[in-house]
């Protein structure tokens, strides 16, 4: 699916998926079936099954009424550079855990301090990691990107709720909101009722008149109120 680091998955890629995915990037706008069989010398079953494939990989994205495909927008951002999925497909060919090292080199108190620095940050870190955790998974994100995500510094719940309002407004596919997720998009503020700055429902439209429009500061944000919050509207 979607969730599978595009470097990782290349190796699984061979045959007419490995030549269909090369002419797309040639191609480089949509394209039909009938042209990827042109140029990569299949035929149309292979060329079906290599796109279906493709798009199952999130790979490739499909536009059913055209019948035309293209690159997946993660994958495309991939070929100008990500260093963040560089950096993940690193770590998951390595067993060396970086936390440990730091940690074991305590032998002059100049590293012991970068150390202790780290564990704090760590701990930070590991503050709201079991709240972002619970949030992307309640966006339909799975493991092991779930954990990946939730792990990253920039994420906290304030900046997910964001997001995840933010998608389910515009009906934003999973590949799409994980991609901004990661792509550290700013994410869209809240109001005081944990909904989206400018919220048009009944709740908050009397924030309308009010000059900061009901925001919500990120210090006075508390993960139990948004639960309650959201607890209260499913009644
Ligand atoms: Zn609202």
């Amino acid at each position: 699916m979607a969730n599978i680091n595009p470097l990782t998955a290349l190796r699984s890629l061979k045959g007419a998926p490995l030549s269909c995915l090369v002419a797309l990037i040639f191609a480089n706008q949509p394209v039909g079936k009938e042209w990827l069989a042109r140029v990569t010398g299949y035929s149309d079953k292979p060329v079906s099954s290599a796109m279906d494939y493709l798009l199952e990989m999130g790979f490739v994205t499909n536009a059913a009424r055209t019948e035309s495909w293209e690159l997946h927008a993660q994958i495309r951002q991939l070929m100008i550079g990500n260093p963040e999925l560089l950096l993940e497909s690193t770590r998951n060919n390595s067993d060396s855990d970086p936390t440990t090292t730091a940690l074991t080199k305590d032998n002059n108190n100049q590293e012991k301090a970068v150390a202790e620095e780290q564990v704090e940050e760590q701990e930070i870190v590991d503050n709201n990691f079991a709240e972002s955790l619970a949030l992307i998974k309640s966006a339909g994100i799975g493991e092991p990107m779930a954990s990946r995500l939730a792990r990253m510094h920039h994420i906290n719940p304030y900046y997910l709720i964001g997001h995840i309002l933010q998608a389910q407004r515009d009906d934003t596919n999973t590949p799409l909101l994980i991609h901004r997720l990661r792509s550290r998009d700013p994410a869209p503020r809240l109001n005081q009722n944990y909904h989206l700055v400018g919220c048009k429902c009944s709740q908050c439209f009397h924030f309308v008149y009010s000059q900061d429009k009901g925001l919500l500061p990120i210090e006075e944000f508390e993960y139990k109120s948004y639960l309650e919050s959201v607890t209260v509207e499913s009644i």
